[in-house]
């Protein structure tokens, strides 16, 4: 008998679900019935694949109120994120809607004969997920895959498989035939290494750490399996002196503080030019001490509790004695994993709160001397995944947006999702794309088929 799972709601502690978790059999149950229903959903009419996502948007439209209620309790989610990633899902449904329709292929000149491309559909995809976004990255990952004609398995993280298991009932409400979209609960170690080593999965689409990422990319290898890896990130959030330096400053903290700094795109390392430091900081600090940090069920609430008390201590540990805390924000007291927003400076450049991703509301500040310099920093990181560069210069701005190694990155701006432009790291913070018309290419392989015409 294979034990039991408690799901628990970060803020308050308390047991909200009690689910059994999924053996390895009964993990290969699930692939076994997406593997089944593969060859009639690939044949779906164009048309009717695009209704049924369609469908599908709508019925997670309807459910936005609970879907984003699931995650606020079980993943601590202030109730205003929530909402907007229940209406992340919908909208991600909605534009691979399109793709059915709009998968070409070409046809590409050749003597003797007509020469055509398709992209066909891979089979199953395993889509396995991070307790940090349950719901946005289960959507990223399912919504292309299905949309090209695969069917999908989807893994959540057992901290938080609420709004994975709504989601996969609102596909069948929605009428997407049995097995197109399985949702296991299981560990990572077994449900989703399953996933990985099984045969007849023909795709691993991961989202989570670089540590376990870099096994599923082995593991993968075996087969030769597809793989898609959304991994960590250290970003930089960088602020030259001829910059907006107040409004850099006051945007800084929602860059790195949001979602309790839970976030692969956390700028979570923050270089300042020398010469507007101080006056950085000193715009840093009130945006930091106003951050409302609280029950996330609360319209007015900026940032919830981290996931659980084992993430909490390890984020706590980069906190001990003699680290150099400049300020911080507030948190409760009492039930809840609760930490406050931190800022660290003076960071010395190889201190691990600078090098490491710590995945909670921490962030470093270390000046920069110029560009050169600002670009040696922002590099000087395994990770690549997102950034900002704060300037009025265009021309540095896209200098250095060239410069830094990273797949997305935001001028004048924290923002870097949006779901119809491409979204992925750069080193070691993944492999492939996801989001905009990027990821489709990632859930089909292309076939090549030439037509002798001649007698
Ligand atoms: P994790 O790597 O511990 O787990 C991610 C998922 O993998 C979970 O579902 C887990 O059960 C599963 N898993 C664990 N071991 C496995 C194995 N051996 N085989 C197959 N599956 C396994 O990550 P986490 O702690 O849930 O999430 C935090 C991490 O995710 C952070 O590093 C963060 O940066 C990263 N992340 C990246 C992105 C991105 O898009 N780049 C987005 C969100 C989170």
């Amino acid at each position: 008998m294979r034990g039991g799972l408690q799901v628990v709601n970060p803020a308050s502690e308390a047991v909200i679900a009690e689910l059994e978790l999924a053996a390895p059999e009964e993990v290969d149950l699930a692939i076994g019935r997406a593997a089944a229903a593969w060859p009639a959903w690939r044949e779906v009419a164009p048309g009717d694949r695009a209704r049924l996502l369609r469908r599908f948007a709508e019925a997670v439209d309807q459910d936005r109120d609970q879907l984003a209620r699931l995650e606020v309790d079980n993943a601590g989610h202030t109730i205003r994120n929530a909402r907007a990633e229940a209406g992340n899902v919908r909208d991600v449904l909605l534009y691979y809607s399109a793709a059915p329709e709009r998968l070409l292929g070409h046809q590409i000149p050749v003597g003797g004969g007509v020469d055509l491309t398709f992209r066909e559909p891979l089979g199953v995809v395993g889509v396995i997920v991070p307790w940090n976004f349950p719901m946005a990255i289960a959507g990223w990952g399912m919504a292309p895959a299905l949309a090209a004609g695969n069917t999908v398995v989807l893994k959540p993280a057992g901290l938080t498989p609420l709004t994975a298991l709504r989601l996969g009932e609102l596909a069948r409400v929605a009428g997407l035939p049995a097995g197109t979209l399985e949702v296991v609960v299981g560990t990572g170690a077994e449900a989703g290494w399953r996933l990985v080593t099984h045969p007849a999965v023909r795709k691993i689409c991961f989202t989570g750490s670089t540590e376990v990422g870099k096994r599923v990319m082995a593991g993968c290898a075996e087969q030769v399996k597809r793989v898609t890896l959304e991994l960590g990130g250290k970003s930089a959030n960088i602020v030259f002196a001829d910059a907006d330096v107040e409004g850099a400053a006051a945007a800084a903290p929602s860059a790195v503080f949001d979602n309790a700094g839970q976030d692969c795109c956390a700028r979570s390392r923050i270089l300042v030019q020398a010469s507007v430091f101080e006056r950085f900081m000193a715009g840093l600090e009130p945006a930091v001490r106003r951050i409302r940090v609280g029950d996330p069920g609360q319209e007015a609430t900026e940032m919830g509790p981290l996931i659980s008390a084992a993430h909490r201590a390890r984020v706590a540990a980069y906190l001990g004695a003699g680290t150099p805390v400049a300020f911080r924000g507030a948190a409760p007291e009492g039930p809840g994993f609760w930490l406050p927003p931190t800022v660290l400076a003076p960071v010395a450049p190889d201190a691990p709160a600078f090098q490491e991703e710590i995945f909670g509301p921490v962030v470093t500040v270390v000046p920069f001397r110029d560009e050169a310099d600002a670009v040696r920093i922002a590099n000087d990181t395994p990770y690549g995944l997102s950034g900002s560069i704060w300037t009025r210069d265009i021309g540095r701005a896209l200098r250095v947006a060239r410069a830094v190694q990273s797949g997305n990155l935001s001028v004048n701006s924290n923002s870097s999702v949006r779901y119809w432009t491409p979204f992925g790291g750069f080193k070691q913070s993944g492999i492939g794309r996801e989001l905009g018309p990027d990821a489709l290419e990632a859930f089909t392989d292309v076939k090549n088929v030439f037509i002798a015409t001649d007698g």
